[in-house]
């Protein structure tokens, strides 16, 4: 087997052999390398077992950045570097933090995934439910019990959590949080809203306008989460400081530009849609390493150049184009999306402002505040709507998946408005499926309404 093989998607099982045979080719890695599998021994994440991965030596990278998180906040306290718990923004304070050379920051918000990953052997939810925050809560409710057990995160020295824009969910879960002696440093983010005619107004990434007072509001508000920042790591967050920061941040963001570009409007699927979300979320905090988020993201991006080159792709050409709303709280479904006949051509993770390049010709707090602003949550629903409608048309999608989230606040009334505004514009297909963090059980009719739906697409096409 060499290292340039006709991509596929593998078990773990496959993947023992993948990786054995890359080694006798004098496969490369970093300190954080190794075999898949031991990821179950180490952090129990058993649902390795039930996902099937990109054989390509850039993806094993990836998600062995992904799964080794946790041993690296750990590593970076042991070194006394400072942790920074950042919670719900996605993508704003950690590139603040990420400015500072002592400090590591992480989204404890992440434990959302720890369901999925440990095939619910943490108990997490369960144990919320004990805290008075039970399934009328999306799963982020996980990351309570996370931090009262201890044993999934290291508890950070700084908690950081935005306001105002939030839902109401992750509003209680942090208010609760901080009740339970986990105090916190709020600022306010708020809900974006449309200028008046003849209101001062800027532009934000993601051709979006907002009033200039509420650019202001934002940039006074991250003006105090520098003065945090900077009295936990013992010096100021100066406007260099974070100008440099903010240089290395939009270096993972085009990047990742990059390789949605390649991936999604290739002819073929040159990365499969799993390693394609994983990627994404290196956008916000950059697994705790921005430096190897750099080197992976430049592998990956490179493989799926080589890949295109050489038309070699994982799916059939004809997969249905879709384009995936939410993020999902169980990971497998992104391979049985795929299995069912669908090819990933596009996707919103509800952080698309973390992908925005931020402006580097203004000052870089003003920089920050606007692409904070441009936070696809602290808007309208039918804001958010135009820009996966944007990005449809470019990269052509033939059917729309929103993913509801179980409990989740914000999917009220956002999906009823979402379809209506694609199918309006673009007269495309769209479902909303209820994905919970284990699918198994609901796998027949997740099937039976995926596979409809790409049956539609394929009865138009004809
Ligand atoms: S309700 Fe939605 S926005 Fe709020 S924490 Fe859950 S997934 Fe995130």
């Amino acid at each position: 087997m060499s290292m340039d093989e006709p991509p596929r998607k593998l078990t773990l099982e496959e993947w023992d052999s993948r990786y054995a045979a890359l080694w006798r080719q004098g496969l490369r890695q970093p300190g954080y390398g190794g075999p898949l599998r031991r990821h179950i021994r180490t952090e129990g994440d058993l649902r390795l077992h039930n996902l099937r991965f990109d054989s390509s030596a850039a993806a094993l990278r990836l998600w062995n950045l992904l799964l080794t998180e946790n041993q690296r906040l750990r590593q970076a306290r042991q070194q006394g570097l400072k942790l920074v718990g950042a919670m719900k923004d996605l993508g704003t304070v950690p590139v603040m933090a990420y400015s500072l050379p002592n400090l590591r920051a992480f989204y404890p918000d992440g434990a959302w995934w720890t369901p999925c990953l440990m095939e619910s052997t943490d108990g997490l939810l369960r144990q919320a439910e004990a805290c008075g925050i039970d399934a009328a809560f999306c799963p982020v409710r996980a990351m309570l019990p996370a931090f009262h057990n201890e044993e999934h995160f290291p508890i950070p020295e700084l908690l950081i959590c935005s306001a105002g824009a939030v839902c109401d969910d992750f509003s209680a879960i942090a208010q609760r949080l901080e009740h339970t002696g986990f105090p916190i440093a709020w600022w306010e983010m708020p809900r974006r809203r449309a200028p008046e005619p003849n209101e001062p107004a800027r532009s934000l990434p993601g051709n979006l306008l907002a009033p200039s007072l509420q650019v202001e509001c934002v940039r006074a508000e991250l003006a105090r989460v520098a003065s945090v920042l900077g009295a936990l790591a013992g010096q100021p967050l100066d406007t260099e400081a974070l100008a440099n920061g903010l240089r290395r941040a939009n270096r993972v963001r085009r990047l990742l530009r990059a390789l949605r570009q390649a991936v999604y409007a290739a002819v073929g699927t040159p990365l499969p849609a799993l390693e394609m979300l994983v990627a994404e979320m290196l956008a916000i905090h950059f697994c705790s390493d921005l430096d190897e988020t750099i080197a992976v993201l430049t592998g990956l991006l490179a493989e799926v150049h080589r890949r295109v080159r050489q038309r070699q792709f994982i799916l059939p050409l004809d997969s249905v184009r879709v384009f995936w709303i939410n993020p999902t709280a169980d990971l497998r479904i992104m391979n049985l999306l795929e299995d069912w006949g669908a090819r990933l051509c596009g996707a919103d993770y509800m952080f698309t402002h973390a992908l925005d390049v931020i402006p580097e010709d203004l000052p870089p707090l003003e920089a920050l505040a606007r692409t904070a602003l441009a936070d696809p949550m602290a808007g309208s629903a039918s804001e958010r709507a135009r820009r996966i409608v944007a990005d449809c048309r470019v990269f052509r999608a033939e059917a729309v998946v929103i993913a509801r989230i179980p409990g989740a606040s914000h999917c009220a009334r956002e999906g009823t408005i979402l379809r209506k505004v694609v199918h309006e514009e673009l007269g495309l297909p769209v479902i909303d499926l209820e994905i919970p963090p284990l699918c198994d059980a609901l796998l027949p009719a997740l099937s039976g309404r995926l596979q409809a739906l790409l049956e539609t697409v394929r009865n138009r096409r004809r």
